[in-house]
């Protein structure tokens, strides 16, 4: 018994090494930063920061887009705001995207959080708190124009016009609206929700606007306001479905081969044996599964890439790895710790998402945290 356990322990110790590295360009999310500030002159760019900045890291990207000039921060739960406003400059505005949650109230004003206030009642609970601590607190009024998610319904609009008429206590810094198409020009929802938008601005003529996500920049100028809130396009993927992505990649991702292995023709390959191998074949095990944020969707279909070969996943996506065909490559190439690609040159967010039968989004928020993140 005693010798089995001294064992185990001493192969844990050989077997050191990254199963995989999530490289994060910061350079490239700051010039991807610039390129939207410029095309939103005069209206501001702020960045989305939401679920750990889509996974790369909120504080690393929140500091470093500060560094070139942003200072507006939108996150999507209190929790997170309470771990990024420390991090920032008190000049940066950090905003909560799913509004003001019963029992916050207090904490947010002492944490200096704005919360974008997303129904009346919530209107009326931050007047009482600006009550409470006897002095004007800030927020960003939501409207929904037609996306049934999050904000202000048309019916609560001549309410709170009649709310505003009275002293309240709050400051509204600008009034909002998300988009549900922006990723396709080509829907007339994108015109519909405009025209509401250009109500509410009529109805509310004393507050600024912000309305545009990463697809509404590329929108034009009438879905911009004052201040654009992209995410999506600061990280890299294509902010409009289908077009030309004009965004500098800021992921690149590489996952550790664990075994290879030459088989016979008819060899079963993976989880209930969905791949039969038709020839001699040789296959490299990789490190890393749905667990890391590689959907079981891409067995079979989904592929990774060494020296700009492609390397097809054969069979299912297991938790911790998956089985690639590298009988293409020249047979010393592969070795146990060398790195495949799994986004990178070869293969963007977008293919992967496409293979995967999802979108950029999930594949770049699901990437899981057992890879070194390294940034450069
Ligand atoms: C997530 C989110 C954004 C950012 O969207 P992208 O498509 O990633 O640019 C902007 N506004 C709101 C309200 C959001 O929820």
């Amino acid at each position: 018994m005693d010798g089995v356990l001294r064992k185990t322990t001493s192969c844990q110790a050989d077997a050191a090494g990254p199963s995989g590295i999530l490289s994060i360009d910061l350079a490239a999310l700051a010039r991807n930063y610039e390129r939207l500030s410029g095309d939103l002159a005069p209206a501001k760019a702020a960045a989305v920061v939401k679920a750990d900045a889509y996974g790369l890291g909120a504080d690393r990207v929140a500091r470093r887009l500060y560094a070139h000039g942003c200072r507006y921060f939108f996150v999507a739960q209190f929790t997170e705001a309470l771990a990024l406003r420390p991090r920032l400059s008190a000049d940066a505005a950090v905003f909560v995207l799913n509004g003001l949650q019963p029992g916050n109230e207090q904490a947010c004003a002492r944490g200096g959080i704005i919360p974008v206030i997303n129904s009346l009642e919530q209107w009326r609970r931050w007047a009482a708190v600006a009550k409470e601590v006897g002095r004007r607190l800030p927020a960003v009024l939501q409207f929904d124009t037609g996306m049934s998610r999050l904000g202000l319904a048309p019916e609560d609009r001549p309410v709170l016009a009649e709310l505003l008429k009275t002293e309240n206590g709050i400051d509204v810094l600008f009034v909002m609206s998300h988009l549900a198409s922006a990723d396709d020009p080509d829907s007339v929802q994108n015109g519909d929700q405009q025209a509401e938008m250009e109500c509410i601005a009529a109805e509310f003529p004393q507050f600024p606007v912000s309305f545009a996500n990463s697809g509404g920049i590329f929108l034009g100028k009438t879905f911009h306001g004052i201040l654009a809130r992209p995410g999506i396009a600061l990280y890299g993927s294509a902010p409009t479905s289908g077009a030309e992505n004009p965004m500098e990649p800021v992921v690149r991702l590489d996952v550790a081969v664990v075994q290879v292995r030459t088989v016979p023709a008819g060899t079963r390959v993976g989880y209930s044996a969905t791949h039969v191998t038709t020839g001699e074949t040789r296959l490299a095990t990789i490190a890393a599964g749905y667990a890391d944020g590689l959907p079981r969707s891409l067995g079979g279909r989904g592929a990774v890439y060494c020296d700009g070969v492609r390397l097809p996943i054969v069979g299912r996506v297991s938790m911790d790895s998956i089985i690639v065909d590298v009988s293409t490559l020249p047979e010393d190439r592969l070795r146990l710790g060398s790195l495949v690609e799994v986004l990178g040159p070869n293969q963007t967010l977008e293919d992967i998402a496409r293979d995967a039968g999802t979108i950029s989004y999930e594949i770049l928020t699901g990437l899981g945290q057992r890879y070194e993140r390294q940034y450069r």
